[in-house]
């Protein structure tokens, strides 16, 4: 087990004007990141919002994959995707949990496409190095809307920098997800 866990930020998040906000669930955001999770072989996956009725739908998506739906025996291998996402109604929530199952609060990293004036990022290579060692487990947390709010991200314990900076830093949380859980992963070899 290697103690690295993913979450998907539904509150807080960002809005256009930076006031803060919750944004829906998506389907698509459930499923891509369930999948990118499974395949970077991390130990579970949270969908984090406070709207009682957003994690009832979330519910229902991971009923009909799982849990003997019908998805499940359609498309088998999108069950063991799903197999490891939990929904939960906020970050803390989520940090609770692993902390029952390690023993030890995860350490929080965050992500954005923006820089944060004053908070410092740490290299991928580097935090890529950092969770490797043993130790606590670590939560990677992904936004949606515009974004994790600042108290969130200067909260964390690592702010990872954004994906190709440049004047265009709007790529979607599913392909984020899947870029920086590759750079964070092992070299193999
Ligand atoms: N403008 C938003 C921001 O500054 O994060 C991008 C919002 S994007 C729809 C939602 C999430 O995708 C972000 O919270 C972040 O987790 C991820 N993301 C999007 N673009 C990224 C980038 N270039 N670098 C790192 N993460 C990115």
């Amino acid at each position: 087990v290697r103690g690295l866990y993913a979450a998907l930020v539904h509150h807080p998040v960002r809005d256009r004007s930076g006031a803060t906000i919750t944004t829906a669930i998506t389907n698509l955001d459930v499923h891509d990141l369930a999948r990118t999770s499974r395949t970077f072989d991390l130990d579970g996956f949270f969908v984090v919002t406070p709207v009682l009725a957003q994690r009832q739908i979330a519910e229902a998506i991971l009923h009909h994959w799982r849990d003997g739906g019908p998805g499940q025996a359609r498309v088998p291998e999108r069950t063991v995707a799903l197999a490891r996402c939990a929904v939960v109604d906020s970050v803390e929530e989520a940090c609770a949990a692993i902390a029952d199952r390690h023993g030890a609060a995860p350490r929080r990293v965050a992500t954005a496409a923006r820089a944060l004036p004053g908070v410092a990022v740490t290299p991928f290579d580097q935090a890529a190095r950092r969770m490797a060692e043993p130790g606590a487990p670590w939560l990677v947390l992904f936004g949606t809307g515009h974004g994790l709010t600042d108290p969130l991200i200067e909260g964390a314990d690592l702010l990872l920098p954004p994906v190709r900076p440049g004047d265009y830093n709007h790529l979607s949380v599913r392909a984020a997800a899947a870029i920086i859980l590759d750079r964070l992963h092992p070299r193999e070899g």
